[in-house]
């Protein structure tokens, strides 16, 4: 299975990938993650990265494809199957990943794209709270901890991220939109596209997920 993760923050990505990991023996691969490992190692890439980084410039989309490049090149297990995270961004690089893919004979499945309304997200993302020492997560309807404003984990302080308040949110989902929107068309035009309802709980999103996976 070869799968694009497609959604705004606060549709619920993360949990699905941790799911699909488990359940399908889906390799992870989020560009995200991928940059701060590079960043930290001493190859060619890597001190790109940091040159770019420590000018406080955005990492440019050839860069990251780059990369989604050199681990198609050298990681074999990502021929038992994939799901990409946070590429492509744009339609050049989900036009450069189809080439990538062609290359290896490992064409895309689907694109799974995490639906949820705006109030579902707000309210998501507003009631998050992150322990300051060991990062665990917490929502105050959905998973508060036993003890308010403390980690249940290691007893640490629990706070806000200043990025998530409803401003704030809003601006980054406008942003999201618009960049996504092509990719969208792109993946719908490949007839690959596939819609999830995300405004329900996670069990209920993986088992909509469960049945075109299947
Ligand atoms: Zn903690």
């Amino acid at each position: 299975m070869r799968i694009v993760l497609l959604g705004p923050p606060g549709a619920g990505k993360g949990t699905l990938a941790d799911h699909l990991k488990e359940k399908y023996r889906l390799a992870h691969i989020s560009t995200g993650d991928m940059l701060r490992e590079e960043n930290k190692k001493d190859s060619p890439l890597g001190r790109e990265l940091k040159s770019i980084m420590a000018k406080g410039a955005l990492v440019p989309d050839e860069l990251v494809t780059k990369l989604v490049q050199q681990r198609f090149a050298t990681d074999p297990n990502l021929k038992k199957g994939f799901m990409l995270d946070g590429f492509p961004r744009t339609v050049n690089q989900a036009q450069d990943l189809d080439a990538i893919l062609a290359g290896l004979n490992m064409p895309l499945d689907f694109a799974l794209n995490l639906e949820a309304s705006f109030k579902v997200l707000l309210e998501r993302l507003t009631g998050r709270r992150v322990c300051r020492k060991c990062a665990a997560l917490y929502h105050m309807t959905y998973k508060p901890p036993v003890k308010a404003g403390v980690c249940d984990v290691c007893a640490g302080e629990l706070y806000q991220r200043s990025d998530d308040n409803e401003k704030t949110i809003q601006a980054r989902m406008q942003v999201y939109q618009e960049s996504t929107a092509p990719i969208i068309d792109y993946y719908a035009k490949q007839g690959k596209l596939k819609k999830i309802d995300a405004n329900v709980d996670a069990p209920e999103v993986r088992r909509a997920v469960a049945a075109i996976l299947k």
